[in-house]
């Protein structure tokens, strides 16, 4: 016999996690299933998370959501990579685009090429061969060309306020019923300790048989009510602070995401229509609030345009996701800094595996599998953050020694130790990053392998660098001739979207 089918879903929580929530399950679940959000203004939105990684294209996609309309709403521009200065040493400067480098070469990964023609006094980087890379650094933006090998993917930079009311339009047109007003008290089963119901300050109750828990850090259902621990991975990831600001916008306009490593911590920059987001994430028993928001505001590359907003946080997880009938989506279920821009990915992953594992009143095995998938998925971002931080050769304080010299997952070290070693880039199959992305860090932060791919040395060293050589002038070419991106913005955006996939790279790498 079928299991029940969850017939009465409420949401709690109002944030990018709780309207991205309630819009895809309206458009994409039978309309016999009811759907609840509560939000309260007086409590309000975390009020950041404004970059994005390429999967946000195939959620909007999938919600039938214009590219057009969305820009314009959101006052969104684009972004193909993002800028790491200071990471490596001081002086260090890389890109990390969403795209491969270049393109095997004799049946032999390109990077085994590169390094080797490094090692015989090249002196190219790595971004010489990545279009998205050249379009970034030259503050253009071209839709990706159809030409094999040089595709890549793109993603926005938005106002997440203005999306979140997007999608709340467009999920209150399709019968999401939106309560205002602050959640009181939780009622449980005495029989199971399932969510039964929410009762909010005004005493209305408002029962369901699914919750799902957006309610942000608070984690009101998973966190307080239910008591799923959470598990820190401060020791790892020790920022714990930001402060964000808003400033005008910038001329001309990046067509990628900045983020600049400073004495402890480092600060992000991202460009939107009209305004600057502007961040510093830093470590309180380094960095003072007030030295933080100094150096924010001395970095500032325009006027500001709003007050600093600071916010407190933990990197880390909850041990399960979905405990009962009850799901956190967002912020209540975990958070890792934004370094990569990953949390809002984080959300929309939950909701594809939710929607797959429909129905789900009763089901184990499905919230087991839930719960393993998301774990997998915040312990691939996770290390690839720490590997940013352990990779530094900064040498400027406290704080960038303990990360150098921190212990590290076996996880992730076994990864690195291998690249050293071998240029080999250790892959799986599921979760976020695969070897363009790790390529990207370890080389830019100047983690050169002792040695490559022995058959590298079989295609001739002249060849090879005629091969390279070519392939950066090309690319070069290629980026110099793409539009400014503000000129893009300005029209509008493209006029014709391309189709979305669901990776990281635009559908050339998995
Ligand atoms: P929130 O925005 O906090 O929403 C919580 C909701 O729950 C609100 O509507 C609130 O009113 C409601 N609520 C809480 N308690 C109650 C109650 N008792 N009764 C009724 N309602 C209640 N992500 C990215 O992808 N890219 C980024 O660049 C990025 N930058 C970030 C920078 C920082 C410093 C931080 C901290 C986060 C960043 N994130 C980023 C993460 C991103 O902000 C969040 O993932 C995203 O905003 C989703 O938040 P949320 O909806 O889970 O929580």
């Amino acid at each position: 016999m079928a299991s029940p089918l969850a017939k009465n879903i409420v949401i709690v929580g109002g944030g990018t996690a709780g309207w991205m929530s309630a819009a895809a399950l309206a458009h994409l679940l039978p309309d016999e299933c009811a759907v609840t959000l509560v939000e309260s203004q007086q409590i309000g939105t975390v009020g950041v998370g404004e970059a994005t990684i390429p999967h946000i294209r195939y959620f909007n996609q999938l919600l039938g959501i214009s590219e057009r309309d969305f820009m314009q709403t959101t006052g969104a521009t684009y972004k193909l990579a993002i800028e790491f200065t200071g990471w490596g040493d001081s002086a260090s400067r890389y890109m990390h685009p969403f795209s491969a480098f270049g393109a095997d070469l004799g049946g032999v990964g390109f990077h085994h090429h590169f390094l080797s023609a490094r090692a015989n006094g090249a002196k190219f980087s790595l971004d010489d061969f990545s279009l998205s890379a050249q379009l970034a650094q030259g503050n253009r933006f071209a839709p990706p060309p159809d030409e094999a090998g040089l595709g890549y993917g793109y993603a926005y930079h938005l106002d997440a306020t203005a999306y979140a009311s997007f999608l709340r339009r467009y999920a209150e047109a399709r019968r999401v019923e939106r309560y205002e007003g602050k959640v009181d008290r939780v009622k449980t089963s005495a029989d199971d300790g399932r969510v039964q119901a929410l009762i909010l300050e005004s005493e209305e109750v408002i029962d369901g048989d699914l919750f799902i828990d957006c309610s942000g850090f608070r984690s009101l259902l998973l966190g307080q009510t239910l008591g799923v621990p959470f598990e820190s991975w401060r020791h790892w990831l020790p920022c714990d602070r930001a402060v964000a600001q808003a400033s005008d916008p910038l001329t001309p306009l990046p067509s990628y995401t900045r983020s600049s490593a400073t004495a402890s911590g480092w600060q992000w920059c991202i460009p939107l229509q009209h305004r600057t987001g502007n961040g510093q994430v830093y470590c309180s028993e380094s960095l003072s609030d007030d030295e933080a928001c100094a150096q924010l505001q001395g970095a500032l590359n325009s006027v500001p345009v709003s007050d600093p907003n600071f916010i407190r946080f933990e990197a880390g997880c909850r041990s399960r996701s979905w405990e009962k009938n009850c799901i956190a989506i967002g912020l209540s279920s975990g958070f890792l800094e934004p370094l990569e821009s990953t949390s809002i990915y984080l959300i929309q992953m939950a909701i594809v595996k939710l929607l797959e594992f429909f129905p789900c009143t009763d089901e184990n095995l499905s919230r087991e599998a839930f719960n393993r998938w998301m774990s997998m998925e915040y312990r691939r971002v996770r290390d690839f953050l720490i590997l940013h931080y352990h990779l530094n050769r900064r040498d400027d304080s406290d704080f960038w020694r303990y990360c150098a010299t921190m212990d590290i997952p076996i996880s992730l070290q076994e990864k690195i130790e291998l690249f050293r070693e071998s240029a080999v880039v250790q892959s799986y199959d599921q979760g976020l990053f695969a070897e363009p992305s790790w390529l990207a860090v370890y080389l830019g932060q100047g983690l050169l392998p002792s040695s490559w791919d022995s058959r590298a040395a079989s295609v001739p060293a002249a060849q090879v660098s005629r091969t390279l050589q070519g392939l950066a002038s090309q690319l070069q070419k290629m980026a110099e001739s793409a539009p400014e991106h503000a000129e893009v913005i300005a029209r509008g955006g493209l006029k014709r979207e391309p189709p979305a996939t669901m990776d990281l790279y635009g559908g050339a790498r998995d």
